[in-house]
């Protein structure tokens, strides 16, 4: 049949997005020679793209980290792993003993494997006995988490992207998934060539834009209100489903009392978009079929980002295409390869591995069964309020598990602040990144083509990451530092193999106590909820109930709020973060590939009209100043943007792009508000 032939290569799962695409990957020597795209890959199907194909030039690239270093008389030293975790026994012993528990906290990775996120979040629990450990899903989709449980019941997408191919109209949300997530771009577009109707709301023209029946551009920020306005339109229109909102859904009298002052000719002031495309977008979308939601982090780095993906899942429940097989749900678009599993480990300060709350006994006895110690009962810190701590003295010790935080979190001279102020941090890396660079000690780690273990894709499915190279000179995956670090200490965190930490996983979270690597290898992939062994994962997360206390699906009335920041006479322009088709988040990986030839550095891109007002062109050089800092970046005039708007990525470090953004965040998840910074431009 499809199957691809045997290969003399290693199958695992891509380390870049979170499409999760399956790759063979052939090598020569101590170098992959090839990386080839699985035809029988459960989402690639035989793609992959620029990144996943041929961004593995990293992998002997001559700045990779090859021996810990420590840092002595103000420099990072090299130095042999008893030396280095002998520091950091020490130091992380003298920091619980100032400051308790509390004082030391952990940023777990995204892009580490599912049974090193379990670890980290293991032994921070049961070595060091707090629950502050954190993972980077807090700046791009914890308010997925936060909405989609609070209107469905579960922190996941609802539905398997198979189900797309069925879908008569596709509603795309601040997304670009042909740069960002090209393989399911390419298939979404596949899709619209063969008869889906498509609807994208998007400030910019940009990917599947230009394809799109109708395309709301929509003021950055503004999301709610256009939301609700394509909701009145679905009511007053009855563009619903009576039956399913009467039987499975609550929050209808609120809603319909809250939208009245919704029409689209009202909000058309506050989302700039013309009130026949609202009225046009939800006819198409409430008049499919079989309608489905994908959305990006264009709906929740937001001041309101959760109220934003629950404004959203609003459509999905008035049209009853949720839980009932009549549409594909509410699809989050995850952005890094493994931010979902991150999450599902408990990687989170108030939630434990598969989402039982800390503050809830049940769960907590569950984990203490396992692990044999109590669990504490408060939540933890967030990550900005990590930052916060170290700031004011109250943090000691800060592990930072493979994140560039110095270059992706927020407002990063904050950032850098707290870690100058921090008196231990401990950063395992690839490279001497901007956050390695400042850390006290420096741990060298494997990356994902040298390392076993498991992901999770955007559409929550399991699957098998395997080592294809063995890492280079002393660099050793982050399971062997945490489990050596924990060793360090005088503890052993059990759990010897990555095996072993996702079947430890699944005693404690009964929506994984199906899964085992055994298991991974013989089906390729399985979606959560897998509850046994002998049955399959869910993949359609809601059928006739949904997981919320009640049952039933939940309507938000929560009414539009204008976002942080607005432009003003200093500050005229907004500043929109992204990411582009080459390199991936800090391009600490893509940067040092030939990807680099491809797309060579940061740009910022400005509308025609404001590049004549500013007298900028092509290829110029300018300043861009924020209320809280300044980058420099190279002008690309761009009929894709609305005049007003301007759009950057933040994949080269040297521009210091996150200097411009704030830290301000969504009231329920801290997620920050990177898609509105008000900005102005100066030659040079
Ligand atoms: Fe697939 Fe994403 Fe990897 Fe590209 S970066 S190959 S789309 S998983």
């Amino acid at each position: 049949g499809d199957r691809t032939p045997e290969l003399p290569g290693t199958r695992t799962t891509c380390g870049y997005c979170g499409v999760g695409c399956s790759l063979d990957v052939l090598t020569g020597g101590d170098s992959v020679t090839a990386v080839l795209p699985a035809r029988d890959g459960p989402v690639n199907r035989g793609h992959a793209c620029v990144k996943g194909r041929f961004a593995h030039g990293f992998l002997r690239s001559p700045d990779r980290l090859t021996r810990p270093l420590l840092r002595r008389d103000g420099r990072l030293e090299p130095v042999s792993w008893e030396e280095a975790l002998d520091h950091v026994a020490r130091e992380l012993r003298a920091a619980v003993a100032a400051g308790g528990p509390g004082a030391v906290a952990a940023i777990s990775s995204a892009r580490a494997t599912n049974e090193e996120n379990y670890l980290l979040q293991k032994f921070m629990r049961t070595v060091i006995g707090t629950n502050s450990v954190d993972n980077c899903s807090r700046l791009c989709h914890a308010p997925s988490a936060a909405g989609l449980t609070a209107a469905f019941g579960l922190p996941g997408g609802t539905d398997p992207f198979e189900d797309v191919e069925s879908a008569d109209c596709l509603l795309l949300v601040g997304a670009n998934p042909v740069e960002a997530h090209p393989v399911v771009g390419a298939r979404l577009l596949q899709r619209v060539l063969r008869g889906a109707r498509l609807v994208v709301a998007d400030p910019r023209a940009v990917g599947l834009a230009r394809h799109a029946d109708v395309h709301l551009r929509p003021r950055p920020g503004t999301n709610v209100a256009l939301f609700h306005a394509m909701a009145h339109v679905m009511l007053a229109e009855g563009l619903i489903d009576e039956e399913f909102l009467r039987e499975r859904s609550a929050g209808l009298p609120e809603l319909t009392a809250l939208l009245a002052g919704y029409s689209p000719e009202r909000t058309a002031a506050v989302t700039g978009v013309p009130a026949a495309d609202v009225v046009a977008a939800a006819r198409l979308f409430g008049l499919a079929e079989r309608p489905a939601i994908l959305y990006g982090l264009g709906v929740t780095e937001h001041l309101h980002g959760t109220d934003g993906v629950r404004a959203l899942s609003n459509l999905a429940i008035l049209r009853g295409a949720v839980g009932t097989g009549r549409g594909f749900g509410v699809n989050p678009l995850r952005g890094q390869n493994n931010v979902q599993g991150a999450s599902d480990m408990g990687a989170l300060p108030d939630l434990l591995p598969g989402y039982g709350k800390v503050t809830d006994a049940d769960a907590r006895l569950r984990a203490e069964r396992v692990w044999g110690v109590l669990v504490p009962p408060r939540p933890g810190l967030r990550i900005p309020e990590m930052f916060a701590a170290a700031r004011s003295g109250e943090l000691r010790a800060l592990w930072i598990l493979g994140e560039d935080v110095c270059a992706t979190d927020p407002d990063s001279n904050q950032v850098v602040q707290a870690l100058e102020s921090c008196p231990l941090v401990i950063c395992d890396e690839l490279f001497l990144s901007e956050t390695a660079r400042r850390a006290d000690v420096v741990l060298p780690a494997a990356s994902w083509l040298e390392k076993d273990g498991t992901f999770v894709n955007f559409d929550r499915r399991f699957q098998r990451v395997r080592a294809a190279l063995a890492p280079p000179g002393a660099a050793r995956p982050d399971f062997e530092i945490i489990h050596a670090v924990a060793a360090a200490l005088g503890a052993d965190l059990g759990c010897a193999t990555p095996a072993e930490a996702l079947t430890e996983c699944g005693r404690i979270a009964p929506v994984f106590a199906g899964l085992s690597h055994e298991r991974l290898d013989r089906e390729g992939a399985v979606p959560w909820p897998c509850r046994h062994p002998d049955r399959p994962g869910e993949s359609s997360l809601y059928r006739e109930r949904f997981a919320t206390p009640d049952g039933l699906a939940h309507l938000s009335a929560a009414p539009y709020l204008p976002p942080g920041e607005e432009p003003d006479d200093r500050y005229p322009l907004v500043l929109v973060t992204g990411r582009r088709w080459a390199h991936y988040n800090s391009g600490g990986m893509t940067r040092r590939t030939d990807n680099l030839l491809l797309d060579p550095t940061d740009r910022l891109d400005v509308h025609p009209v404001d590049a004549s007002r500013h007298r900028l062109g092509d290829g110029d050089r300018v300043t861009v100043r924020s209320r809280h800092g300044e980058a420099h970046l190279t002008v690309q005039v761009s009929d894709d943007m609305t005049p007003g708007q301007v759009f950057c990525a933040f994949h080269f470090p040297a521009s210091g792009v996150n200097a411009l953004t704030s830290d301000r965040g969504d009231a329920a998840t801290s997620c920050p508000e990177y898609k509105v910074t008000a900005v102005r431009l100066l030659a040079g």
